[in-house]
């Protein structure tokens, strides 16, 4: 269990990026779902013991992270948001060099933990190819064989999804919620779909504040009556919008089909539909 206190991060230029977060994350798959500026990063860093908070607590089951640093990096794997790789080694070589560094001096145990990280990551095949020929989605799997070196208790990866295809983001997420049976998993993205398909659990960050942390399921409830649609050309949208608490308005098939937010029935063309989390987010980041 992973207990965030009161976290508030003030960079030198004054920008406030964490705000009194409070949040509790417990096994599995994690969603830090937020836009870009949210705070993610910023908490992410300040987990993995990379930047000091001005204040606040991180409790570790019984570790005081901020006050045990080296202790909580022997139990801690991250995969930052700039991940880069050596070009021109392959990963067989960089896994070898990083399990080094973390410690993993015996030469045969190096050996069976790259191997098995290799196997788990469907990087095999590929092992003795240079990582700069590697596809995005192969170099974020690399990522996550990285900050698996030396069976880690919990790992964090930021914005791992971002610019994935969607057969690579599909195979990546089958290989986080594998990893997410282990061990704890914190994943923040902006990508709503990497919520819904992954975690039983998520907060929702916005200007370096936690708006709501829930299951998604529990979240998608709050709002089961309440979401309304209809399409309208783009004008009418325009127009309704100043009136109605608009959820959003997408554009399909040349129509702008908007979404409002009412506790009652908001009448002809709008017909109620089942809420779903991209509803939550735009509901709770749009602050109606
Ligand atoms: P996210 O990862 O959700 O995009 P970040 O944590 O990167 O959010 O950024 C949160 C806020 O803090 C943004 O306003 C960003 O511009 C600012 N910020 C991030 N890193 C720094 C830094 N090193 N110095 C100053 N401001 C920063
Ligand atoms: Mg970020």
């Amino acid at each position: 269990m992973l207990r965030i206190t009161n976290l508030t991060k003030t960079y030198p230029n004054g920008t406030k990026a964490l705000n009194d977060i409070n949040v509790t994350i417990g096994s599995g798959v994690f969603g830090l779902l937020g836009p870009n500026g949210s705070g993610k990063s910023s908490l992410m860093r300040t987990i993995a013991t990379l930047q000091e908070p001005d204040y606040g607590t991180i409790q570790f089951g019984e570790m005081d992270v901020l006050n045990s640093k080296e202790q909580m990096r022997t139990v801690l794997g991250y995969l930052p948001q700039e991940f880069g790789v050596y070009p021109t080694i392959s990963a067989e070589n960089l896994l070898h060099h990083l399990a080094v560094l973390k410690g993993i001096v015996d030469g045969s145990q190096r050996k069976s933990e790259v191997d098995r990280l290799l196997e788990m990551t469907n990087l095999s095949q590929y092992r003795k190819k240079k990582l700069g020929s590697y596809s995005g989605g192969m170099k974020q799997r690399f990522g996550i064989a990285q900050a698996l070196l030396g069976n880690p208790k919990i790992i964090i990866v930021d914005e791992p999804t971002a610019g994935l295809d969607p057969i690579e983001r599909d195979r990546f997420h089958q290989l986080l919620n594998l990893v997410g049976e282990e061990i704890t998993v914190i994943l923040s993205t902006h990508i709503v779909s990497d919520v819904s398909e992954l975690c039983n659990e998520m907060a929702i960050l916005h200007q370096g504040r936690v708006l709501m942390q829930m299951s998604p399921k529990a979240a998608i409830e709050t709002l089961q009556g309440k979401i309304w649609a209809a399409p309208f050309s783009q004008s009418e949208a325009e127009f309704f919008a100043k009136t109605r608490h608009v959820i959003s308005s997408k554009l399909l098939h040349g129509k702008c089909l908007m979404k409002i937010y009412s506790d009652t029935n908001p009448g002809s063309p709008f017909t109620s539909i089942e809420p779903s989390l991209e509803d939550v987010y735009f509901y709770q980041i749009n602050g109606i």
